[in-house]
């Protein structure tokens, strides 16, 4: 071990293993050959967007213990680009390989409840929430926030999935009914009237030291996430304030690696942290070319332990995903980029997934501007978002 007490670095020329195939590994392998590491995947698709640009795809179900193993022996630094990482998988890599991670910021972060009550112990804020158990549990904590409110399952969520906003006392039954078919338990959350949602993007390594990115605002449509804008327009005082409770999150988590804080900002200056994912994040990619580090290459450098590089906007950009139904036009708008405005210039990236279903992140485009409000004007007239 070098470095003594602050754990193994893990210099270029090493094999980073990751635990998943799909679009954040992908971006984390780009960032990492750039640096000299070679990568190894474990992915059921074959040639996934992880595996066209890695040096071994082992083809097998992620819970497949015999092919984890096989991704350990390929491996000096196990990394996992999803949170919902079998447990007995995730033990055995431990046991098998070097992952500095962890599992037990998984084990948090897998679980609502656990995770509120980790962010809460860290002194952050959450929504008000109430464990649910029965539907007589569920009643009277409707009564006792009002509505609407946000019945949520414990496990499992993701892009507003494993949710039921409750508008009327009169939706209590079908609510529970629906969301207790999950076999997780429930949380009921109180409705936060928030004027904009906002994420940090912190980064921990071994040795200890945190940077954070500047806070993105995020914009959501059928809740997936569409724009990414940086700076967020809101009041410099309260993003420094959110930048701080990403900090104080990822130190007490004693997080290694990325975590994501995604939180509520209402009219009145107020946070409220939602969820973390300990991992890169789509609100990160702007990154890749507005900032001196992007959210890949400080991953590899926090899981490798070398110094983290610094977080510093270089640009005003805006982030725009494109999903499936974007591809066709967003590539016929490629030939010749027509109605850019002066002062953007548009990056593009795609992740070769083989199929354009709708709504299926297929790809971003970093918009790198002199003034997000330009960017975002020409999002909102641009053939390539209107379908
Ligand atoms: P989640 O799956 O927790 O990220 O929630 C998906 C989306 O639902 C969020 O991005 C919000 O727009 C909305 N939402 C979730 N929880 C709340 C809440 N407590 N109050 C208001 N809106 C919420």
């Amino acid at each position: 071990m070098r470095n003594g007490q602050s754990g193994k670095v893990i210099l270029p020329g090493s094999t980073i293993g990751v635990l998943g195939g799909g679009q954040l590994g992908r971006m984390l392998a780009l960032a990492g050959r750039a640096m000299g590491y070679r990568f190894a995947t474990l992915d059921p698709t074959p040639d996934s967007p992880l595996g066209q640009v890695a040096d071994e795809q082992i083809v097998a179900p992620y819970h497949d213990a015999e092919a984890a193993k096989k991704l350990a022996e390929s491996s000096d630094v196990i990394t996992y680009e999803f949170e919902n990482v079998d447990a007995g998988v995730a033990n055995m890599l431990m046991s098998e390989s070097y992952v500095p991670q962890g599992s037990e910021l998984l084990y948090t972060t897998q679980h609502r409840l656990r995770e509120k009550r980790a962010i809460e112990a860290a002194g952050v804020k959450v929504a008000p929430y109430r464990e649910i158990g029965s539907e007589a549990e569920l009643r009277e904590a409707v009564r006792e926030f009002g509505t609407p409110c946000v019945l949520k399952t414990a496990t499992g969520g993701y892009d507003g999935k494993g949710q039921w906003v409750i508008r009327s006392e009169d939706e209590v039954q079908e609510a529970y009914e629906t969301l207790s078919r999950a076999k997780t338990e429930l949380v009921l959350e109180q409705f936060i009237r928030f004027d904009k949602e906002i994420s940090v993007i912190a980064a921990r390594s071994p040795r200890g030291e945190v940077k954070v990115f500047p806070a993105a605002e995020n914009v959501h449509v059928d809740n997936i996430l569409h724009l990414s804008i940086v700076p967020a327009r809101a009041d410099g005082e309260v993003l420094a304030q959110a930048e701080r409770m990403a900090v104080r999150i990822a130190e007490t988590l004693q997080v290694i690696g990325l975590i994501a804080v995604e939180m509520f900002l209402t009219r009145d200056g107020e946070l409220f942290v939602n969820e973390l994912a300990p991992r890169p994040h789509n609100s990160g990619h702007y990154t890749m070319e507005a900032c001196r580090t992007s959210q890949f290459e400080q991953h590899v450098r926090a899981i490798c332990n070398l110094p983290l590089g610094p977080g510093e906007l270089l640009t005003p950009v805006v982030m725009a995903n494109i999903l499936g139904e974007h591809v066709a036009p967003l590539l016929e708008w490629m030939a010749d980029e027509s109605g850019l405005p002066e002062g953007v210039a548009a990056k593009v990236h795609l992740y070769g997934k083989h199929e354009a279903k709708t709504k299926r992140k297929m790809g971003h485009v970093n918009l790198l501007t002199d003034d997000v409000d330009k960017a975002i004007g020409w999002v909102e007239q641009s053939p390539i978002w209107r379908s």
